[in-house]
Parts: structure tokens; sequence; C-alpha cells
């Protein structure tokens, strides 16, 4: 199908199509295993795709036996699932493309508990496929720069985990992770960091927000070098309890972001470890950076993958 398309004109095509669905319209889109691994075959490859063996453009041919397409000329193979969270699987593509599909119409995310209820899987399954599935939200958003000459950007940084609920909070809370957050109007970007030190935060501020912008923070100390580093820089005082401080600084965006990060993890999940919470920061990033549009969620999900070579 749409063989004799350039890939972004095919790519398009599958969008429309695999819009935002209800759950029979969904089977319907995907009945079986075949049916997602022909629609892989068209948002990566599609029927013309230049062979990487013989390098001839080629039509390629179902082989029963594996994930595979085999080229016309030489019988090269080519894998749509090599590169994809499906790769090393042998869960069925459809239960895969099924969880993708409940974690997009859901607005605080999936436990591996839920997913395995829904899909029938085991439990270390079911959290192996939702730790895939939030790797794959990261890759597909990837972090774009922020703000720009005299755009506002707001700088803040949050806790999270550690003591249980009702204990001690705010900073230096033990056993607690640490998120910078960085977000312009449209975006925002989290990064897991060790700690609030300027020599942390400073670099991913660099790396990410543009400079000439104006960064809203909070009175944090570590901020007060943003000047040296071509920011203008304004802050509001929350320790004076403030919510908008002077020139109109405030950082309630990003405050509205972490408690729908909060939200999702305190009410979908009973712990999350410090070494997987960037991947629970990264969903929320990707549901966030698509609050217009999260009818178009899914179909992004299952048509974005990294380019192969192979
Ligand atoms: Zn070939």
């Amino acid at each position: 199908m749409f063989g004799e398309y350039p890939l972004y004109i095919r790519r398009l095509f599958c969008y429309m199509i695999v819009m935002k669905q209800t759950i029979t319209q969904f089977f319907k889109q995907f009945p079986d295993d075949e049916t997602c691994l022909q629609h892989l075959f068209e948002v990566r490859f599609g029927q013309g795709h230049g062979c990487s063996s013989c390098n001839r453009p080629s039509n390629w041919y179902r082989i029963k036996a594996e994930r595979a397409y085999s080229c016309q000329w030489c019988g090269h193979h080519l894998h749509p699932t090599v590169g994809t969270p499906f790769e090393k699987t042998r869960t069925s593509l459809q239960l895969w493309f099924y969880a993708i599909w409940l974690f997009t119409t859901t607005r605080n995310g999936v436990s591996a508990k839920e997913l395995e209820r829904q899909l029938g899987v085991t439990y270390k399954t079911a959290w192996r496929m939702a730790g895939l599935i939030r790797e794959h939200m990261a890759n597909v958003d990837g972090d774009g720069e922020l703000g720009g000459i005299w755009q506002s950007v707001e700088i803040d940084e949050t806790y999270v985990g550690g003591a249980h609920k009702g204990g001690k909070r705010g900073r230096g809370a033990d056993g607690k992770t640490v998120i910078l957050g960085m977000m312009d109007d449209s975006e925002v970007v989290t990064k897991v960091v060790p700690n609030v030190k300027r020599a942390t935060l400073m670099p991913h501020i660099n790396e990410t927000v543009i400079k000439g912008s104006l960064v809203n923070t909070d009175e944090l100390k570590s901020y007060n070098s943003l000047p040296d580093h071509g920011y203008r820089h304004i802050t509001v005082n929350h320790g004076a309890g403030q919510y908008v401080g002077k020139m109109g600084a405030t950082v309630n965006g990003m405050e509205g972001f972490w408690s729908q990060l909060k939200r999702a993890i305190n009410g979908t999940h009973i712990h999350v470890s410090a070494k997987h919470l960037w991947k629970y920061a990264k969903e929320a990033e990707y549901r966030f950076n698509r609050r217009d549009r999260p009818q178009m969620m899914f179909s992004e999900l299952v048509s974005t993958f990294q380019p192969l070579t192979k």
C-alpha cells in the first residue's frame, strides 16, 4: 500500500489512518500480528525501499517463518522490528500495540500490574514492556531547545520518592531523587540530576535553553549565575510566599507539570526507584508536550522509530 509514494507521504497516510481510536477501531485496524508487522514495514520501509545488500530498489516479499521481508533481487532479509521496542520479544506484536494504545488512552499512565491484567502476560513481561514503552516515548519526544531571545523559560527543580508520604519534605530530604525541569510556551524538558548544585544544573541549562532567554526561577542560589551564562534572570521568592515575583516572574507552569507527574507516580505506581524515575518523567513530558493533540499519540508511537541503516 502507498509503495509508490515517498516515505514522508506514506507516514502521513499512516498517521491519518491510525488516528485516535476506540477499542473497536483499534482491533479493526490491527486484528492480528500480521497487520502490525505490515504497518511497521510500511512506515519504516515500504515497497521500493533500497536494499542495503544489493543497493537496488526492491519489492519485498514477506517471509512467513519470521518477522521479516526478503529482497526480490538478492534475498536479503529486512526485519521491521529491529531497532523498535518489539525487537527482542516473543510477545505478540498486537499485544505490544495494544499496550501502547492503553498508554495513550489513559491520563496518568499504566502500571505494570494493570498491563499484566489487561494483556494476560506475566508481571515480569508487563513490567519490561512498560519500561520499553516509556523509553520509546522518551526517544520519540526527544529534547529540543527551549526559549529564544526575549522568550520566557521557567526552570524549576523537584524531589520525588524516597521518604514515604507524610514524611520530611522539601530540599535535602533523604532518599529523594531530584528532577530539573525547563519549560517554554510549548514544551517541557526534564533531567534527573544527582543534586541541585550549580555545577550540576548549569550544564543542562546551557545545553537546553537558548541564550538570551528570559529565565524564571525560584530563589535557589544555584541559579544566581544565569546572567553570567548569557541569560536574563528573574526570580519568584516562594520563601516569602510569592507566586509571582518582580517583572511577572513565575514557575507556576513547572509546578503544574510537577503535580501532574507526582499524581501519575503516586496514583499509578506503588514505588518508582531512582534508577527508573527518568522514564516516568519522560512519559509525563511526552504527554505534556502533546496535550493539545492527544489523539495523535498512538499513531505517532507506532509509526515513529529510529532510522535504520541495514
Ligand atoms: Zn537485495
